[in-house]
C-alpha cells in the first residue's frame, strides 16, 4: 500500500471514529483531499487509493493538473478552496465542479455567465467569515443570507453551503464557538434553501471537532500527503 494510501486509511478512520462519538453516520461525512503544492502524481496515488474529490488552492496550478489528469483519473471532482479573483473566474467555471469561496455577487456573476449551460451547474458554496478577522476572506453570518438569495437566481450554479476556514487558536472552546456559529447559520439557511447540503469546515488539525459540530466536508491536506514545503 502506497504512503498516500495508509494516511487516507487513518483520516478515514479518524472521521468513523469522531462520527461515532457525534452519533452520526460516517457517510454523512465527506472528505475532500487537499492537493494543493502536490504534483499531479500523489493526486493519481489518492486516486488509486479510492479518494475521487480533491481541493485546489491556486487556480493556475489546478488546470494543470485537472488538464494532465483528464484521461487518467476521469471521475475526478474538482474544488476550488483558494481566494478566487475576477480575472481567474473564466478558467475556474471552465474546469472545475465547485467553488467554495464565493463571498460576494459580482464573482457569482462572473462565475454564472461564463459556466456554459452545457455543462452541470457549478457547485457553490459562499465562504463564511465567523471569526470576524479583518484580514481572512469571507462575509459575515448576515449577509450570507442577502448573497444566498441572489446566487439562487443564477441558472448555472448551485448553491450547496457554507465553507469557513475559523480563526487558528490554540483555544479548542474558542474554536467550538465558531463552528457552532457556523452550524447554526447552515441549519437556519437550510430551511429557506433546502439544496444546501454541505458544511465545509475541519482541516487536518481540527477535523473531529468539526465533526462533532456538524461539519458535512472536511478539507485534509497535510494529513494525507505530508506537510507542504513553505
Ligand atoms: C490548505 C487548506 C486546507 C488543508 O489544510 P491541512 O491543514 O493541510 O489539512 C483546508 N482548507 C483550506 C481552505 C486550505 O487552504
Amino acid at each position: 500500500m502506497s504512503t498516500i494510501a495508509q494516511h487516507l486509511q487513518n483520516v478515514h478512520i479518524r472521521i468513523d471514529n469522531a462520527a461515532g462519538k457525534a452519533g452520526r453516520a460516517s457517510r454523512d461525512i465527506a472528505l475532500l483531499a487537499v492537493s494543493k503544492t502536490r504534483p499531479a502524481k500523489d493526486v493519481e496515488a489518492a486516486w488509486v487509493a479510492g479518494q475521487h474529490s480533491f481541493g485546489e488552492n491556486y487556480v493556475q496550478e489546478a488546470v494543470d493538473k485537472i488538464i494532465a489528469l483528464k484521461t487518467s483519473c476521469p471521475d475526478i471532482v474538482w474544488h476550488l478552496i483558494g481566494p478566487l479573483q475576477s480575472n481567474k473566474t473564466r478558467l475556474v467555471a471552465e474546469h472545475f465542479d465547485w467553488v467554495q469561496t464565493v463571498d460576494r455577487l459580482k464573482i457569482a456573476q462572473r462565475l454564472n455567465d461564463q459556466r456554459s449551460p452545457h455543462m452541470r451547474p457549478l457547485n457553490i458554496c459562499l465562504q463564511v467569515n465567523v471569526s470576524g478577522e479583518a484580514s481572512k476572506s469571507g462575509i459575515s453570518p448576515s449577509e450570507a443570507e442577502t448573497l444566498a438569495n441572489d446566487v439562487v437566481r443564477l441558472p448555472n450554479l448551485c448553491l450547496r453551503g457554507l465553507m469557513a476556514i475559523p480563526e487558528a487558536t490554540d483555544n479548542s472552546e474558542a474554536l467550538r464557538a465558531q463552528l457552532l456559529e457556523l452550524q447554526h447559520l447552515f441549519d437556519r439557511m437550510q430551511k429557506k434553501h433546502p439544496q444546501m447540503d454541505t458544511l465545509s469546515m475541519g482541516m487536518s488539525n481540527d477535523l473531529e471537532l468539526a465533526v462533532a459540530c456538524g461539519s458535512t466536508l472536511v478539507r485534509v491536506g497535510t494529513a494525507i500527503f505530508g506537510s507542504r514545503n513553505p
